[in-house]
């Protein structure tokens, strides 16, 4: 057999198509990434073209009757960007901004993702264009069926494993799961993750991203002398990962000084009383008007004199506007795709330390992995079990992109995309290409 580290020259150079050459959003950011690691790696544009371009794409028509007997259309998308390793593995995102693109680059994110943490997935990722705000939940479990059931030939738990993302929640994976279960005549789990205990959810995955951060955040203090006892902390976006990852970090001793959302931030230096900020958003379902803490801007947050920076809302929100003037010492990735290319590059050169997202919110799928294993041997593990196994798995992978990072004079997060770009590659170097 062929030296799996060694570019195959055989490979020839078929053009990188059209669709997937850089552009200015999150897929240029993605496919940049991308470039910087073929060039490390040393790998020939066939590779490279391998490895850009998404091995399947999907893009539904979903009309939605709505409750006061009108219709809508929306525009869904699946992309599976690579299934070498596995079956393809990622979230489902319900937000007005969703397109093609951002998908392509969600999906791709997550073929490095899975291969980081070594799980034996590829990466895939869905989303609709639409609000979920704006509609009742009988008219979102309505979207939810219908695009469930336009791409049921791409999905199956040997084939594309959905789990949350943003807009989307365990009650959105049960509809998923019970669609394509009726439809395939028995009850299938494991086309989904992060549904609900009841229907075979596996406990610690609703937090499993944000304890993820929180390790990950742990691990990168450490190699610098410090705790997250000794650290301020600011995080943007208070959903599903950034909710949970602040109380975390409070819970851990840091001082949680400013958190926010999509309508606005707070800010109380020496810390927020986090139970309080707690009662007050599920009361009020937003952080702002909090009592205790200043209100300030997203914008403003992101350069707020604190230690960790954890941007956890959506992408590009760290630009060459801004970049200059974080004070943050490390920025952890809890978002996927918060910083852009230039971005990355002047926060690099100014010394601060990003732990990228396909190793920072590597959580999410690792336990969403535990929750795919228990339900295919129908046997449940507890939750000692699971933050026992997501703490070792996070630890080791941080060790793994940290040693590469030293070793190859590199920034962790093109230490994390050398090892997962060649993790990804040597599968389809040893699978060989058919026919
Ligand atoms: P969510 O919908 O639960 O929460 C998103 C949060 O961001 C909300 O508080 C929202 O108000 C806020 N927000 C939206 N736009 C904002 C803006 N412009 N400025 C500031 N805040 C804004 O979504 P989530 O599941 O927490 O996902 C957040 C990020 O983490 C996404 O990038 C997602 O892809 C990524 N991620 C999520 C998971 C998961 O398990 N849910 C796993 C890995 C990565």
């Amino acid at each position: 057999m062929s030296d799996p580290t060694v570019p195959d020259p055989t490979i020839t150079t078929p053009p990188v198509p059209a669709d997937t050459t850089p552009s200015d959003g999150p897929l240029g950011t993605a496919l940049g990434q991308l470039d910087g690691a073929i060039r490390r790696l040393g790998y020939d544009p066939g590779m490279h073209a391998m490895l850009a371009a998404p091995r399947r794409e999907i893009h539904v028509a979903i009309p939605l009757r709505r409750d006061d007997g009108t219709t809508e259309l929306f525009h869904g998308y699946r992309v599976q960007h690579n299934i070498s390793r596995g079956p393809g593995k990622g979230g489902l995102r319900y937000h007005p901004a969703v397109d093609i693109d951002e998908v392509r680059a969600l999906a791709m994110w997550m073929t490095w993702k899975c291969a980081v943490v070594e799980l034996p997935y590829g990466g895939a990722k869905g989303g609709v264009a639409i609000d979920p705000r704006g509609y009742t939940s009988s008219e979102l479990e309505r979207v939810t069926r219908r695009y469930t059931s336009e791409i049921m030939p791409m999905i199956g738990p040997e084939h594309d494993i959905m789990a949350p993302d943003i807009g989307t929640d365990e009650r959105t994976m049960a509809w998923v799961m019970d669609t394509y279960s009726v439809n395939r005549g028995h009850t299938i789990p494991a086309v989904v993750t992060g549904k609900p205990l009841e229907v075979g959810g596996s406990l610690g995955r609703a937090t499993a991203t944000s304890r993820g951060v929180v390790h990950a955040t742990r691990a990168a203090l450490h190699e610098a002398g410090h705790e997250l006892h000794d650290v301020r902390v600011a995080v943007q976006g208070f959903g599903k990962v950034g909710g949970p990852a602040a109380t975390m970090y409070a819970d851990a001793g840091a001082r949680v000084e400013a958190v926010s959302d999509e309508n606005g931030a707070i800010y109380r230096p020496g810390g927020l009383d986090m139970p309080r900020l707690r009662e007050y958003v599920a009361a009020s379902g937003t952080v702002v008007g909090f009592d205790g803490g200043d209100p300030i801007t997203n914008d403003e947050l992101l350069t707020l004199d604190v230690d960790v920076l954890v941007p956890a809302a959506v992408e590009h929100v760290l630009t060459a506007d801004n970049a200059a003037d974080v004070k943050a010492r490390w920025v952890v990735e809890g978002a996927n795709g918060p910083t852009t290319g230039e971005a990355d590059a002047l926060l690099t050169e100014r010394g601060v330390t990003v732990v990228p997202d396909i190793l920072a919110n590597a959580g999410g799928v690792v336990v969403s992995y535990f929750e795919w294993v228990q339900a295919q041997q129908a046997y449940w593990w507890t939750e000692a079990e699971i933050e026992q196994k997501l703490a070792e798995r996070m630890a080791h992978a941080y060790a793994e992109v940290s040693e590469m990072a030293r070793r190859e004079h590199v920034s962790l997060r093109d230490g994390a995309l050398l090892l997962s770009v060649r993790r990804v590659a040597d599968a389809h170097r040893i699978r060989g290409l058919y026919p």
